[in-house]
């Protein structure tokens, strides 16, 4: 129960505080080459206190936050995020691509690791307003085919140690150059998770993006890169099965073993809790379900490695793919697992199979606004 004078986060209650002194936009080639994220001229910023809720959300210069070193989120990972994509459309306009997937994931995730409530419109509402200061200048018009990444972050900073659920917290949102990572030369290569090493598990919170998750896997991909490969694809029990390929969700297309006419996209099924409910995975589904009906079935069920091992043996394997913002649809070319690389086809061109091509394709039409859809929402 609230208070009567608890304040609902509100975005027609922010305050703008603009810049005096923009920061050149940098061209995309010196964008990504430092250590440092660059971000734009402007950040959002909104507070939250458990008895009067939340304050005005201000609008103002990018810039170093203050914490006490005994907040909350420094010591027992109160921290939840989102990772978005503003596109600059080949039509000249900047488009969000399911904000409001987004926002709602942000919500599941905050309660998740007991940091506050908020009606996730308004977090879509300070979406657009930062993007509607900052947009235009960091992605101008003639960037088209290109975009900024937004991170919308939420933390605990009650500055005390207590191991108790924050009544402090912060959110804030910021937005980033990225590099393009969907297509890296000859695919993706994938390095199945340690054998003493789970991502996540049943009971834990895998399906929210905290950022909990996140830095404990870091040794695996680590360890990954060193043997060559990218990512880590991450297995699960005994069974070993396939969840997720880095921050992204994986997907395999295959004969079935049953039918061998029958052509399936399997990906893992969201209700074990084990996997992000990806906003790329949801669209690639939707899209593969509603225009590729006929020529495949989707499925989402739980699969192991070693189905996909005997797959490949058996030549049923015929494409795999990862999905997600950062990585967007990229085609996977090897999987090496205990020893042993399974390679996958890249299709004739070499640059992805013909099914991964196709779904990137009309993703990218919608998020470029090559195709008018309504999961690309105008800035
Ligand atoms: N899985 C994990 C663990 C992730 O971090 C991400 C990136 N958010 C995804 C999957 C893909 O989700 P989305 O398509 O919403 O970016």
């Amino acid at each position: 129960t609230q208070s009567p004078e608890y304040q609902e986060l509100d975005a027609s209650k922010l305050t703008f505080h603009r810049t005096t002194s923009p920061r050149p936009v940098p061209d995309e080639a010196t964008a990504h080459a430092g250590s440092e994220t660059i971000c734009t001229d402007h950040m959002i910023t909104a507070t939250w206190k458990a008895s009067t809720g939340w304050s005005a959300p201000e609008l103002k210069p990018y810039g170093p936050l203050s914490l006490m070193p005994t907040a909350s989120v420094l010591h027992y990972a109160t921290e939840c995020f989102e990772g978005m994509k503003v596109y600059r459309g080949h039509d000249g306009r900047l488009r969000l691509f399911r904000p409001d997937l987004n926002a709602a994931r942000m919500l599941m995730s905050s309660l998740r690791i007991s940091l506050p409530s908020f009606p996730p419109r308004e977090l879509e509402r300070l979406l657009h307003a930062l993007l509607a200061i900052d947009g235009p200048r960091w992605l101008p018009r003639d960037r088209q085919g290109s975009f900024l990444y937004i991170r919308p972050t939420m933390i605990g900073t009650q500055p005390q140690l207590g191991v108790q659920a924050p009544s402090e917290a912060m959110l804030f949102i910021i937005c980033t150059f990225m590099p393009r990572m969907d297509a890296p030369p000859g695919g993706m290569r994938l390095h199945t998770s340690p054998e003493d090493m789970v991502r996540a598990w049943v009971g834990g919170f895998g399906y929210a993006k905290v950022g909990a998750n996140y830095g404990p896997s870091l040794a695996a991909t680590a360890e990954a890169r060193k043997r060559g490969y990218g990512q880590v694809l991450w297995l699960y029990g005994p069974e070993q099965l396939c969840t997720e390929a880095g921050a992204s969700n994986f997907f395999v297309l295959w004969r079935s073993k049953e039918d061998p006419n029958r052509v399936e996209l399997l990906t893992a099924p969201l209700d074990d809790r084990l996997i992000l409910d990806g906003v790329t995975r949801r669209s690639v589904l939707g899209l593969a379900r509603e225009r590729l009906a006929g020529q495949l079935e989707v499925v989402e069920r739980r699969y192991s490695i070693d189905e996909v091992t005997q797959a490949h043996a058996e030549g049923r394997l015929i494409e795999s793919f990862a999905a997600g913002t950062a990585f967007f649809v990229c085609p996977v070319s090897h999987i090496h697992h205990r020893g042993s690389d399974i390679p996958i086809s890249m299709g004739d061109t070499g640059k992805g199979g013909d099914f991964t091509l196709k779904l990137k394709g009309w993703m990218h039409d919608i998020m470029y606004g090559n195709e008018q859809h309504e999961w690309g929402v105008l800035i």
